[in-house]
């Protein structure tokens, strides 16, 4: 019989909570390790699968607590095969995407894994460059429903991997990133608890250059986050210089313009002594002048920042389309000439609808 009368989301757990847990089933907390290691290192998808368990816990597990896996609705590759992109369903019907990204270094060959994973279902940011913000809002992912995002793709190809040597750790997933759907700093609680868990030890154990959140640009909680000893990398969209044109682009401006956003910035590298990775997406005619970069320059002047600029993909009925290859390459130079380290990326899996909320828009639109 349950102990319990609506089943524990044991992924929403952090280490210690699952100890608490374990404590009430009456069950010994040293099986709280062994259970996390199934599920981080081993990537079980069921209580079943734990046969180290005793069988009575195994049995108090399945009647008190859910693993809770996605249901996979979509895959696609792109043709490069370097990015996958997948539409998962969850327990009500709503459905989020998540990305994989292969990267490999050119000079030491090493090959590194990212997920971008989403944050909630749908945002209420309405960026109007971005499909996701065109959606609308419908709520906020749990805990467990964002670290399930990076278990699919340890599950898939974690078996793969090598038995690691003595001390490595047997996580296939290198690299979080929560730049899917959703305004992560807007579902803070579920994101810091997810962030928690993968930084533990006994979790995924990532550390701080592997786990990187971007935000829109939410003060309040861009304050909060410099007092917090999370391990992780702040990026800010920015997208404009000024603030008549964030407003357009980045509507969150008119509740935290450009002044109290860069403010919010420096307090975060003072109290943290991290960079912030800036977020430039260049929209051919909207924001990709040589007037725009000076101002951008201006902007950013005093800020500890390395810059991002992105060529996106273009957005279904919008008007934006990415900047040219010639223009961004001289909106780079410009920023680099004036001593601000900036890439330029560009965006991955154009075939496959790998813009934020594309391959969402499109089966909401298709149904
Ligand atoms: S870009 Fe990010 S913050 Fe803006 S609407 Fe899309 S998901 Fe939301």
């Amino acid at each position: 019989m349950s102990l319990v009368n609506t089943p524990v989301r044991i992924l929403d757990l952090t280490p210690v909570q699952l100890k608490e847990f374990l404590k009430f089933l009456g069950e010994p907390v040293t099986a709280a390790d062994r259970i996390l290691k199934y599920i981080y290192r081993e990537y079980v998808a069921g209580f079943d699968d734990m046969t180290d368990l005793s069988p009575t816990l195994r049995e108090k597990l399945a009647q008190s607590a859910i693993m809770g896996v996605l249901e996979l609705v979509e895959e696609l590759a792109a043709v490069d095969g370097q990015t996958r992109k997948v539409l998962f369903r969850l327990a009500d019907n709503n459905t989020v995407e998540s990305a994989l990204m292969f990267f490999r270094n050119s000079s030491t060959g090493r090959e590194r894994r990212t997920v971008c994973v989403s944050s909630q279902v749908g945002c209420a940011v309405g960026c109007q460059f971005c499909a996701t913000g065109q959606q609308g809002f419908v709520r906020n992912l749990s805990v467990g429903e964002i670290i399930q995002q990076i278990l699919f793709f340890q599950r898939r190809f974690g078996p793969e991997m090598a038995e690691p040597k003595k001390g490595e750790k047997r996580i296939w997933v290198m690299n979080v990133v929560f730049m899917g759907m959703g305004e992560p700093l807007a579902n803070y609680d579920n994101v810091r608890q997810a962030i928690s868990i993968l930084n533990s030890p006994k979790g995924m154990g990532l550390g701080f250059h592997q786990v990187t959140l971007s935000t829109a640009g939410l003060v309040t909680q861009i304050r909060q986050i410099s007092e917090e000893k999370l391990q992780f990398q702040l990026a800010v969209s920015l997208h404009a210089a000024n603030d008549a044109l964030r407003n357009r682009l980045v509507p969150i401006n008119k509740q935290y313009p450009l002044a109290q956003l860069i403010s919010a910035c420096k307090e975060y590298i003072g109290k943290t002594g991290r960079n912030i990775f800036i977020e430039y997406a260049l929209f051919e005619g909207v924001n990709d002048s040589m007037q725009d970069a000076d101002a951008l320059i201006h902007l950013l002047s005093g800020l500890q920042c390395s810059i991002n600029l992105i060529l996106g993909n273009p957005v279904p009925a919008s008007d934006f389309q990415p900047s040219s290859r010639e223009t961004a390459l001289a909106f780079q130079k410009k920023l680099i000439d004036s001593g601000t380290r900036t890439m330029l990326r560009v965006s991955r899996g154009a075939d496959i609808d790998a813009g934020c909320g594309q391959l969402r828009s499109r089966r909401l639109e298709s149904r």
